[in-house]
């Protein structure tokens, strides 16, 4: 009785002191690190004890976590941020390295080419080749892009399907956690998206829906970074929903690199067929932004006016005319 009691006391003076200390606790802060590290680019050198880790340095990656993620910002592993971070999800970083990768990356060619390399053995291969052709699809119906799938040679978006270390120094980590990563748009390995083979893919909810971890690869691989709308596509964390993925950030995302805006609107809900790439319209590839449309019922012509032009577009021929306008 005696003992336990001091054993008691032992324990209970250790964790004042060192609140660290519990292998509960550890493995909080080891997770965090690994986390923070891989996600937020939190500085090599923070081994050590974990009361050091617990330094400035930590705490502040820890809040540009938890403000990336609208969380309330305390600077500590709290629940929710813990629960944030065992979540599974995209392995690109959350946080841009500028030093290394210059913003606004993007292809130059409006043509993209891409090449499945390996196949996941849990679904059949046409099952994958809809998956990621749809997924393409979404990015192409509100860009000018086209996607031209190859069957031998380099393509720009190079596909796969890997296990742990794989070549690029950006190893996947077994089942759940890390789900899929994509480079950002350039030569060589840019562009590349490669899926966990250690996940189960699936085309519906039964496990990972390998349609929407592509479309999400491919925002990456299109030259997009994550975005802090738990709404968005580009949402970092992997949550399956049915119907059209893309939301109003992702969209404004994609334009803002490869075209414009055009929108539909009836009150606050987006017309079915919108977004629509403006150019399809005919419009001239010099025109970037519109300033006001207008449609005229008496004629049936809708007019955009971008700076010192309108164009005077038929909706009965599906023609257009960039004019002058008229002060
Ligand atoms: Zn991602
Ligand atoms: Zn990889």
């Amino acid at each position: 009785m005696e003992i336990t009691a001091l054993l008691l006391l032992v324990v209970v003076a250790q964790s004042f002191a060192m609140p660290l200390s519990s292998p509960e606790e550890t493995d909080k802060w080891l997770l965090a690190e690994k986390y923070l590290r891989r996600f937020y680019h939190l500085g090599a050198g923070l081994q050590g004890t974990p009361t050091h880790r617990s330094s400035d340095n930590m705490q502040a990656k820890i809040k540009e976590m938890q403000s990336f993620f609208n969380l309330k910002m305390t600077g500590s592993l709290d629940a929710n941020t813990l629960e944030l971070m065992s979540m599974a999800r995209c392995g690109v970083p959350d946080v841009e390295e500028y030093i290394h990768f210059p913003r606004h990356l993007k292809w130059q060619n409006t043509n993209v080419c891409f090449r499945i390399m390996k196949y996941t053995p849990d679904l059949k291969k046409a099952d994958v080749d809809r998956a990621i052709r749809n997924a393409f699809n979404i990015w192409a119906d509100v860009t000018p892009l086209t996607f031209k799938k190859l069957h031998e040679g380099k393509a720009d978006i190079m596909i796969a399907f890997e296990t742990k270390e794989h070549g690029d120094f950006n190893p996947f980590d077994g089942p759940d956690g890390l789900l899929a990563h994509a480079h950002p748009p350039g030569r060589d390995i840019g562009g590349d998206t490669h899926f966990d083979e250690d996940e189960h893919w699936s085309k519906d909810s039964d496990s990972y829906n390998l349609f929407l971890v592509a479309t999400h690869g491919f925002g990456h691989a299109l030259g997009l970074s994550h975005s802090s709308d738990p709404g968005a596509l580009m949402y970092p964390v992997y949550s399956y929903g049915q119907g059209y993925p893309l939301s109003v950030d992702d969209i404004t995302g994609i334009q803002a690199l490869y075209g414009i805006r055009m929108w539909a609107l009836n009150g606050y809900s987006l017309v079915e067929g919108y977004p629509k790439y403006i150019h399809k319209l005919g419009l001239p590839k010099t025109v970037w932004m519109v300033d006001a449309a207008v449609y005229i019922p008496d004629t049936g012509k809708t007019l955009l006016f971008s700076e010192e032009h309108y164009w005077s577009y038929d909706e009965k021929t599906n023609n257009g005319q960039w004019l002058p306008k008229i002060h």
